[in-house]
């Protein structure tokens, strides 16, 4: 009987003459043509990304791999309680439980990981990179999910912190006015007033249904040698059904990265992304010759043809929720774009970190 062991030793040999032969392969029409040591590292990522696209080019400049790069910038904001959309102080599900979402992909190996409604780990970035690094598999969920993590050396904590139990606690009580809980205006003054009650307004267009928070990271990067990596993490929509599932962990919605075109991730209204595989469409439409921000434009369009729902739909019949890609390709171009305007993206290139804002389909009061 052939062991999985004697399998993987004759397939290295095999390995080499598929490497080879990978090598002889013709690029697609249109598919940007690489000058290896041309290329200026660049890092992009969603507007809460600055830290972490400044850390993944620090990383790669110093000789580290593009994925590691990527993951320790996302796991600042994973760690940080003060961003209610990732990790640590993530808003919870409906329930009051945080459960997190995120993938991952590397371009050099074509690697992949993803951990989808982990509950009690800060960072479930680095379990996804533990599920491509340590397992057959590319994606775990739930309970199996964090077992796994555990067994990996991943501790679990509470992921509420004050503020986001208590954002929970609001919403709770304002679901309806016919149970026994009562929103701080109904129980007098007998509550303090929540301090960020003012920030619970994402803005309309920026929620999946116009009351609920989303938010999420997602950085990419391209290395000095033309490789690629992303990672997208999230603790996905607030008060989310228990067991929903983003684009987040989906390998091809919330994340693609193909090293011999670019890397791409997503954010916003994940069930528009998951519909029209979005990230994939835009590795696609990059190979097929798009810059990145065109790219990102037309894979947004096809989200709004995939919008039928009339109550997803505003009065123009335009989606009543955003979709932000962020994208860059082989040869170090890159781009953002949104279904909706005012929305900006990180960028770090040569060192420096930047907001830039992303191209749009709509003019937000158009
Ligand atoms: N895309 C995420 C999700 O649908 C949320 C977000 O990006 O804000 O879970």
């Amino acid at each position: 009987m052939t062991t999985r062991r004697d399998f993987l030793k004759t397939s290295a040999g095999a390995g080499v003459g598929a490497a080879v032969g990978l090598g002889s392969v013709k690029p697609l029409r249109g598919a940007p043509a690489v000058h290896r040591s041309m290329v200026t590292p660049v890092a992009v990522a969603s507007g809460n990304g600055l830290e972490a696209v400044t850390t993944a080019i620090r990383v790669v400049n110093e000789g580290g791999d593009t994925l590691d790069g990527v993951v320790e910038g996302v796991n600042i904001v994973e760690r940080d309680p003060n961003d209610s959309s990732v990790g640590f102080g993530g808003l919870p599900n409906l329930d009051g439980v945080v459960q997190l979402d995120s993938s991952l992909m590397h371009g050099p190996s074509r690697g992949a990981g993803a951990v989808a409604c982990l509950e009690g780990i800060k960072t479930p970035s680095r379990v996804a990179l533990d599920v491509m690094r340590y397992t057959d598999h590319v994606l775990l969920v739930g309970k199996g999910a964090q077992r796994f993590a555990v067994s990996m050396g991943h501790q679990v904590e509470d992921l509420l912190t004050e503020r986001s139990r208590r954002r929970w606690i609001e919403w709770r009580a304002r679901m309806s006015d016919r149970d026994d809980y009562l929103t701080p205006e109904e129980s007098g003054n007998r509550v303090p007033p929540f301090e960020d009650a003012e920030d619970y307004g994402t803005s309309l267009l920026d929620s999946h249904d116009g009351v609920r928070p989303l938010g999420t990271i997602n950085c990419n990067i391209v290395s000095r040698d033309g490789d690629l990596s992303g990672v997208t993490t999230t603790s996905g929509l607030a008060w989310k059904i228990p067991g929903r599932v983003g684009d987040s962990p989906i390998v091809g919605a919330g994340l693609y990265v193909d090293n011999d075109v670019g890397a791409c991730g997503s954010t916003g209204r994940g069930e528009a992304v998951i519909k029209t595989c979005g990230s994939h469409s835009v590795i696609e439409l990059m190979r097929a010759g798009m810059a990145p921000v065109d790219a990102c434009l037309e894979a947004l369009r096809r989200v709004v043809t995939f919008t039928t729902e009339a109550r997803l739909r505003d009065p123009e019949g335009r989606p009543n929720f955003n979709v932000n890609y962020y994208a860059v390709n082989k040869n170090g171009e890159y781009g953002g774009a949104a279904i909706w305007s005012g929305a900006r993206f990180a960028v770090c290139m040569d060192g420096e970190a930047r907001h830039e804002d992303s191209a749009y389909l709509f003019e937000r009061g158009s």
